[in-house]
């Protein structure tokens, strides 16, 4: 018999973000139920987590993975699932209610349409699926009815503004940003800053290639392309504003002059909890936003010098075609480079920059076609750092 329990399937369950949904699921245990883990190389972690949650499937990345966590569980039958088509199989089994969508990149995309077309909710982290693929996330979900509901803490925010308010009122949706490590550092020395000072976020904790994105402020472009989709939104209804305290994730302002906000204590808890409950609403993990604690919200626009990349997603976002999903292959290349250590922060504009001078516009509405811009353009990307390289050498 079927319990009422909300079933669970977590894609990128080792990532911080899915550590921090087994967090909440670990809080309601008589709520949530996990039937499924899918996550990449960190085994070690993931056998902790079969062990705890005793899901009936996982999934991961490739056979080789599949023989290390087998080793590791020992005797347990358990069904294991890899690569490209496990993720997808992972994301639509039939016991699954909701798939939380959080393996970050490109590569959650055919998971994510995968448990759409299944009919499930996704709660969605992975931003870059919607970047790339909006209109073509919206036309499955639309199809199948199933809901796609922000975990991004912006996205949730204007998610929770906008609920239960006719979206012909809405003037302009403004998500706000941190800034990130380098909001303040001389201009002149921001393009030799090292990896180590990138990963230093002065407000969240998270994965490393959001957190880099976020000091280059690429993140805040790629979350409005992302929220242009999620809301179905006109490219010119969407702003940013810099707010240091992140406390203030979202504005809606309407026509008639009233601005919402949602404010709530950083931690992506907050925003994960909403999704598995909406439209209910659980206790909090933890103790209330002291505002008299804060006493200042500031509040200032992007400076477009200090963060040329964001001036590059936006230009993206107005141009549409295929643009986002050049911004979004070359960018994802570009960071991992710098993760490695192969280019300087500076450097990550320039390949950005290079792959969207180089590339001629298309409109794109199937996934094959998405697809194949992304494989070019992370192409293109290669070749510049491999010229990049052969100018240091
Ligand atoms: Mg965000």
């Amino acid at each position: 018999m079927r319990n009422n329990k909300k079933h669970l399937v977590i894609l990128g369950s080792t990532g911080s973000i899915g550590q921090s949904t087994l967090d909440v699921v670990r809080r309601f245990r008589n709520r949530y139920e996990v039937v499924g883990l899918a996550a990449g190389r960190n085994s070690f972690l993931l056998a902790e987590q079969i062990d705890e949650f005793q899901p009936e499937v996982v999934a991961v990345e490739s056979e080789k993975q599949a023989g290390e966590l087998r080793r590791r569980l020992g005797r347990r039958r358990l069904k294991i699932l890899c690569g490209e088509a496990g993720y997808e199989e992972i994301a639509s089994v039939s016991r699954a209610d909701m798939v939380v969508s959080a393996i970050t990149g490109v590569a959650g995309l055919k998971p994510t349409l995968a448990a759409l077309k299944g009919g499930k909710d996704v709660a969605l982290a992975n931003k870059e699926s919607m970047v790339v693929a909006g209109a073509l996330i919206r036309k499955i979900a639309a199809r199948s009815g199933s809901r796609v509901i922000p975990v991004d803490s912006e996205h949730s925010g204007v998610f929770q503004c906008l609920r239960g308010r006719n979206k012909k009122f809405v003037k302009r949706v403004y998500l706000t940003a941190s800034g990130g490590p380098f909001l303040r550092v001389p201009l002149e020395e921001l393009a030799g800053k090292s990896l180590a000072e990138a990963l230093k976020h002065p407000r969240w904790k998270m994965g490393l290639k959001v957190t880099i994105d976020s000091a280059t402020m690429m993140n805040k472009g790629l979350e409005l392309i992302e929220a242009r989709w999620l809301f179905n939104l006109r490219p010119e209804q969407l702003g940013v504003l810099v707010h240091p305290q992140s406390i203030v994730h979202a504005l809606v302002e309407f026509l008639d002059g009233s601005v919402l906000a949602q404010l709530s204590p950083t931690d992506m808890r907050i925003p994960i909890q909403y999704a598995l409950s909406y439209p209910e609403r659980l206790e909090a993990p933890l103790p209330s936003l002291d505002l008299a604690g804060v006493r200042s919200l500031e509040f200032f626009p992007v400076d477009e010098r200090r963060f040329p990349l964001f001036g590059l997603a936006r230009k993206a976002l107005a141009a549409g075609l295929s643009f986002p999903v050049v911004l979004n292959a070359a960018n994802e290349v570009a960071v991992q480079a710098f993760l490695e250590e192969k280019i300087s922060f500076g450097q990550i504009v320039e390949v950005v920059n290079y792959c969207l001078n180089n590339h001629r516009p298309r409109a794109l509405s199937e996934l094959d076609e998405i697809l194949a811009v992304d494989g070019e353009s992370r192409g293109l990307a290669q070749q510049y750092l491999k010229e990049l390289k052969g100018k240091i050498t």
